[in-house]
């Protein structure tokens, strides 16, 4: 029986450049995906870009839906946060250690990742890949075939299993090796690399932070903050207003029993969902704000519509746009 290797794949040309190299030198490759909810594109989206690069590879994908559990390192990481709220240390941690069960369940040989070195400024150092590899239980075992030749040689290419003369040695951040590499495999379509993570966006990171600051945050909660503009309150209360059509719908889908609803009734405008303890005053004040991004002019005042599911009773209160200043103070 040949030689099996687990490789992390992304669907990103990293990740699919590095399966080649070691398809290359005659290795069996399983590929494995995992699914967050904090997928730049839509998570179908994601998951496709891996199946189509694994069918062109051609390896067999597995993908697993982590959700939950990454959601608890988003949490709480060990390691802490980079620039936003992306706790890339503990995620690479995480990956990797689904990709030593998976290779122990199948009997495979070691983890390729298309990770290269001085890429990330978090995760993707000398230190921190030593972290990530002594973590999970997998020193000495994961072979990151880009820049393999800038790393201590893993067990596999001691034991010969992978030529190490025929890894690379890439660093940095400038794709253009990659690209190089790309075209000698006459791989011309892939996905830009500013696919990737919404927690390393600025704006996706100060609402989440804000949601773990005032609520257990579910799964459930994770879909609004992917949409809408975001104010706080209060403590317990949050507003979330759509910027078009298309959101206005999907925070109705997303809205659930005990949200508000408002939307203005004389005049077109957004659908908002405020969520939390929402008393008079705070409807008022929700109102206003929807009143400020309504077609009105600024001063007016205007009818605004607030029901609270499963009530289907509308109640209308006129409500003087919010100034700009006020709004500003609210913001997330
Ligand atoms: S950018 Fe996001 S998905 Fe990538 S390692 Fe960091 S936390 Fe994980």
């Amino acid at each position: 029986m040949g030689t099996k290797a687990i490789a992390l794949l992304s669907g990103g040309l990293d990740s699919t450049l590095a399966i080649r190299v070691v398809l290359d030198q005659g290795i069996e490759v399983i590929a494995l995906n995992f699914l967050t909810p904090f997928c730049l594109c839509d998570r179908r989206g994601c998951r496709r870009e891996a199946i189509k690069a694994a069918d062109e590879l051609g390896v067999e994908l597995k993908v697993f839906n982590i959700a939950e559990e990454y959601l608890g390192i988003v949490k709480n990481p060990r390691y802490g946060y980079g620039k936003n709220m992306n706790p890339c240390i503990d995620c690479r941690i995480m990956m990797h250690r689904k990709a030593k069960e998976y290779m122990q369940m199948v009997g495979a040989s070691f983890v390729i990742t298309g990770e290269v070195l001085g890429q990330r400024p978090m995760s993707q150092h000398k230190a921190a890949l030593r972290i990530i590899e002594r973590d999970s239980g997998l020193e000495g075992l994961v072979l990151r075939p880009l820049s393999a030749k800038l790393l201590p040689p893993t067990i596999p290419e001691e034991q010969g299993l992978i030529d190490r003369e025929r890894l690379l040695a890439i660093s940095g951040r400038s794709r253009k090796p990659q690209m190089a590499l790309a075209t000698r495999y006459g791989i011309n379509d892939y996905p830009s690399p500013a696919g990737g993570c919404l927690l390393t966006d600025p704006g996706f990171a100060r609402r989440m932070k804000d949601l773990l600051d005032h609520t257990e945050v579910t799964l459930g909660e994770i879909g609004l903050l992917r949409m809408g503009r975001h104010f706080r309150l209060s403590p317990s209360a949050k507003l979330v207003v759509g910027r078009d059509k298309e959101e206005n719908e999907r925070l109705l889908r997303l809205s659930r029993t005990g949200d508000v609803q408002l939307t203005p009734t004389a005049c077109k405008g957004p659908i908002a969902i405020g969520r939390g303890h929402f008393d008079q005053d705070l409807i008022m004040r929700a109102a206003r704000i929807v009143a400020r991004y309504s077609d009105t002019p600024s001063d007016a005042e205007v009818a605004i519509g607030y029901r609270r599911p499963p009530d289907d009773t509308m109640c209308i209160l006129l409500a003087r746009p919010l100034d700009e200043e006020e709004l500003e103070g609210l913001r997330i």
